[in-house]
């Protein structure tokens, strides 16, 4: 007898068809003789509503009340699947974040989890209930509801496996694993058996939304066994998140290829060369709780030099009336902003013994006329920001190069 978490995605809960679909699979591991606790999403769809109207009644939302809103697609969920597996003799009850107590921290709208009560769990799971837990969302210490970013489901899922030390996390979605790039802009992706925790990392955090990146950060450090499969199918494996010890020497130089569109690039021209001049643009987008991501000065001329840097594009007007403000004071030149582009990434640990990865890929991209903006790399990855007209045709390329759809 194992004790199993099992994590549902939006569209695996879609309609009250998939959601007896889950109930089915759930009540299949409990006939095994499994302990099993659900996670599930809302109905997919349902947290974009639940935000659109939450931005009718007030333009930027407040962000406690918007947690408030958006947390109930989740709960829906709970709800419905409970009395599914009723339905079909299995005993289970539902709970929302805060009935658990999925403590957070209070940064609304994107909580990180503290700590999970295990005790009422452990207690139902005991009496033979399948206990379901509303994904996304949990509680501050003053009693306000939080949720967890879009994704969040993820990061619960491994949370309550890593706290009740289950042993596997199972992630169901509507892909069969975790592929070489996004199976749906190049259908010639592979499945992959086995990736290591740091390339799903580096995947996650590149746009590879298949998991979201805290919920790796966490299977990583509790050594939690985190295993992704699809919903809609009954046999196969799907892809084990690995430490790297486990893989095999002969491993490929890049394992996949991960790009997000959701980027936003602004620059800041004619800056005073100076001591501080880095502190004191960022300095201001930081104050803001803008994350930023590439960053580029240029070799100044003249006394003065050029500077950029990326930001998520929901975040691009924000940050460029930011710069407007720090060019008067710096008596800047100029400040220019292009929320057209995307970030093109190949990751792979293979990459570390493996000089060369890089001119192969700006070779690759040449070669298609494909013009680089940016570029950044570390040991296990190279990511370029390009035009995002070339987004899908740099991906595929890319994925091509690599030998990724052997
Ligand atoms: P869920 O609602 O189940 O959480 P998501 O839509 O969040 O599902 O994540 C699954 C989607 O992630 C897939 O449908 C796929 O389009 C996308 N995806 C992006 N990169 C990858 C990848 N490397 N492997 C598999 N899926 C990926
Ligand atoms: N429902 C939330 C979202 O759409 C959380 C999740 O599905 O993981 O982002
Ligand atoms: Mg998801």
């Amino acid at each position: 007898m194992a004790l199993i978490v099992q994590k549902y995605g939006g569209t695996s809960v879609a309609n009250p068809e998939r959601i007896k679909n889950v109930a089915r699979r759930v009540a299949r591991f409990r006939a095994q003789g499994h302990q099993v606790v659900v996670v599930v999403s809302a109905m997919s769809g349902e947290t974009n509503k639940l935000i659109a109207l939450a931005k009718e009644m007030q333009a930027t939302p407040d962000p406690r009340e918007l947690d408030a809103v958006v947390c109930t697609g989740e709960q829906v969920t709970t709800g419905l699947l409970a009395m599914g597996l009723k339905a079909i003799g299995v005993d289970a009850k539902s709970y929302t974040g805060a009935q658990v107590k999925v403590l957070t921290d209070s940064t609304f709208t994107k909580a990180r989890i503290l700590s999970i009560d295990e005790e009422n769990i452990r207690r139902d799971l005991d009496a033979g209930k399948v206990v379901i837990v509303a994904g996304f969302q949990g509680v501050d210490a003053d009693g306000n509801i939080t949720t967890l970013g879009r994704g969040g489901s993820d990061t619960s899922g491994v949370a309550l496996a890593a706290a009740l030390k289950a042993d596997e996390c199972q992630i169901y979605t509507d892909v069969d694993g975790v592929y070489t790039t996004d199976p749906r802009v190049v259908p010639e992706a592979k499945k992959l058996d086995t990736i290591t925790f740091e390339e799903m990392l580096e995947m996650a955090s590149l746009g590879s939304k298949v998991l979201q990146i805290r919920s790796v950060e966490f299977a990583g450090k509790y050594k939690v066994k985190l295993r992704v499969l699809s919903s809609f199918q009954d046999e196969g494996e799907g892809t084990l998140i690995t430490v790297e010890e486990d893989k095999n020497m002969e491993q490929p130089i890049i394992s996949g290829i991960a790009f997000n569109r959701d980027e936003a690039k602004l620059t800041m021209l004619g800056v005073p060369d100076t001591p501080g001049i880095a502190y004191q643009i960022l300095g201001a987008i930081a104050d803001a709780n803008i994350d930023v991501d590439m960053i580029i000065q240029n070799v100044g001329h003249d006394g003065t030099t050029d500077f950029s840097f990326t930001v998520n594009r929901g975040e691009f007007a924000k940050a460029q009336g930011i710069l407007e403000g720090v060019k008067q004071k710096l008596g800047a030149r100029e400040v220019t902003g292009d929320n057209k582009i995307c970030k093109v990434s190949a990751v792979g640990v293979g990459m570390r013994s493996h000089p060369g990865v890089a001119s192969k890929m700006f070779k690759a991209l040449a070669d298609e006329g494909i013009n680089i903006q940016m570029i950044s790399t570390s040991e296990i990855k190279i990511s370029v920001v390009l035009d995002e007209k070339y987004l899908e045709l740099a991906v595929r390329v890319l994925h091509r190069t690599f030998g990724l759809d052997q």
